[in-house]
């Protein structure tokens, strides 16, 4: 019942010790061995839970892995490996903050797409390249249309409070960029697919069930 049971990356580990988190939460002892096996997994978990790390910590892990490279931006256009979508600023500033946390001296890229603000700042920032991109998704979409990202090489998917982004309104927003058109989005099979919702009303179970892939875990 520590961290240290699973082999995350030395610079990840040295990452943890300084956030002075002292043993996993119940979501997160749960759901790291389940990403870090590769698996698509439904997380049924609460604000406060921990859910952030559960899913960071073993995404980093693997991003670290395997022959990390710069990140590729091609034709003025970024090509995140990682994606992740939740429903408010607030918590893609959370989420990027505990990205901040734990890759501290790596040489890993994140970024934050929302809206309300004008987009230039954010647009310049991911144009310098991202290996992960922490969005709304009423701004992401705006990028995948104006060709300032694109999703092809994307490798780790997360979709975090999905129960709120649908009750915001994002339903479309969602189904557009993950249908593999526009957007680039690889196919269920060739990425890795995690969503939380702290409720599992009908709507979410459709979803999950359009966007992970069959043998998924549930994790709660
Ligand atoms: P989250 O549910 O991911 O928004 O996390 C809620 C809060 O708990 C955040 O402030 C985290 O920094 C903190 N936290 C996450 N995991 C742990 C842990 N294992 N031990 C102590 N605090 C944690």
């Amino acid at each position: 019942e520590s961290f240290t049971d699973v082999n995350f990356s030395d610079v990840i580990m040295t990452n943890l010790r300084k956030t002075k988190y002292e043993k996993p939460t119940p979501i997160q002892k749960w759901s790291i061995p389940v990403i870090i096996s590769g698996r698509d997994m439904m997380g049924c978990a609460q604000t406060g839970s921990g859910k952030t790390a559960s899913f960071l910590l073993p995404m980093l892990t693997k991003m670290l892995g395997t022959g990390f490279e710069p990140p590729i931006v091609e034709d003025g256009c970024a090509m995140p490996l990682m994606l992740v979508m939740a429903p408010t600023r607030e918590l893609v500033l959370q989420i990027f903050h505990e990205t901040r946390k734990f890759s501290f001296d790596t040489v890993v890229r994140a970024v934050v797409a929302y809206g309300g603000v004008s987009s230039s700042h954010q647009e310049k920032d991911i144009l310098k390249g991202a290996h992960i991109v922490i969005a709304t998704p009423g701004r992401l979409i705006d990028f995948i249309g104006k060709k300032k990202i694109n999703l092809s090489k994307l490798k780790y998917l997360v979709l975090d409070e999905v129960d709120r982004m649908l009750d915001m309104g994002f339903h479309t927003a969602i189904e557009s960029i993950l249908s593999q058109g526009e957007s680039g989005m690889p196919s269920t099979n060739s990425r890795q697919t995690v969503v939380f919702s702290a409720t599992i009303p009908e709507e979410v179970q459709k979803l999950a069930a359009k966007l992970l892939r069959e043998d998924y875990i549930f994790v709660t």
